[in-house]
């Protein structure tokens, strides 16, 4: 193995720019060459390819976003597509892959190394933690705590007027982001996709609450819940508390950018290091993933068959301790 390349696709996170600089650095370590590919897979298929140095990645490791920037390729799910992003690096001499980025990228490099004999290893970077076969993914820290310090900040307030406070989080298919933020911001409820909402016991807490005359309330609502996010909800509280001052707040975007946290950084620097170390112990199409502190490797396929689950236990402590 003497030239690899190194991508970031999909949706970006915090902490991918400390992935690319430790396979450039670890790869240079080595002596191999290692090739630099813009936009993910779209870059690989349009020939946006160069070789990086050490320099390269200097002071990258303290920025969110992506230095390779990040993209959807429609080609890639193409079999002419994967066969032009192949010449593309075969006329290079380009052996093996490094993908950073979520279950469609690693989707897309299981199909292109069973249609090619290209060693790709997956480097999981995404804000939703939801992969199996690791306990930490790439910039879950850095949305949770973004999230957090947003929150702390509506928790204030919303205690100063008495206000319910519907705050909405990312995470279509994933409650983590939601759990974690509303657990550590003592929200009274939290919606997630994992989990079937009792509405009515929401209501039935908001009503005792109101009867009190003291109807504060924060509930965290992942954007994939079965209502389809804080605004849905915020409907059903009103019509049922039309007396209720209800406020709405859907954080968006910044839970992807920021600085990445130090933990972020850490798991970026040791995921990518082993990423490339993989490589030329001539692993393939294996998810570099770590479980109590200590890196796992996880096949492509199964790490994007199968899903991280919740723990129903969770829900249970998210109710004992804010009654
Ligand atoms: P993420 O990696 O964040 O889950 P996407 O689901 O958007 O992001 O996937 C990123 C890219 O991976 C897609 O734009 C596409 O190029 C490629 N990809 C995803 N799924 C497949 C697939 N089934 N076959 C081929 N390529 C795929």
């Amino acid at each position: 193995l003497k030239k690899i390349g190194v991508l970031t696709s999909g949706g970006d996170s915090p902490g991918m720019n400390a992935a690319i600089r430790a396979v450039v650095r670890t790869g240079l370590y080595h002596g191999l060459e290692v090739f630099g590919i813009m936009r993910g897979y779209q870059g690989m298929y349009e020939d946006d390819i160069f070789s990086m140095d050490s320099r390269s990645v200097a002071n990258i490791i303290q920025r969110g976003g992506t230095i390779l920037k990040t993209a959807r390729c429609k080609e890639f799910f193409e079999p002419e597509g994967r066969k032009r992003a192949f010449e593309n690096l075969k006329k290079r001499g380009i052996e093996g892959l490094v993908i950073i980025g979520g279950d469609g990228s690693f989707r897309g490099a299981q199909k292109f190394s069973n249609e090619y004999d290209i060693p790709c290893i997956g480097v999981p970077g995404t804000i939703d933690r939801d992969m199996a076969g690791t306990e930490v993914t790439i910039g879950f820290d850095t949305a949770v705590n973004t999230a957090v310090q947003a929150i702390d900040k509506i928790r204030d307030t919303m205690d100063a007027h008495d206000r319910v406070f519907i705050v909405e989080v990312m995470g279509r298919d994933a409650g983590y982001i939601a759990l974690h933020s509303g657990i550590a911001t003592g929200a009274e409820n939290i919606l997630i996709p994992e989990t079937k909402t009792d509405i009515e016991a929401i209501i039935h807490g908001l009503t005792e609450k109101e009867k009190r005359q003291k109807l504060v309330n924060l509930i965290v609502v992942a954007e994939g819940e079965e209502f389809g996010g804080a605004d849905e909800v915020a409907k059903v509280v009103r019509q049922r508390l039309p007396k209720a001052d209800v406020r709405v707040t859907v954080l968006g975007h910044i839970q992807r950018g920021g600085s990445p946290t130090c933990e972020d950084r850490l798991v970026a620097s040791h995921m990518g290091y082993y990423a490339v170390e993989s490589l030329l112990l001539g692993r393939k199409n294996v998810m570099v993933g770590v479980i109590n502190n200590k890196i796992h490797y996880t096949p492509l396929d199964k790490a994007v068959k199968e899903k991280h689950k919740i723990g129903q236990e969770w829900m249970k402590i998210v109710k004992i301790l804010a009654s």
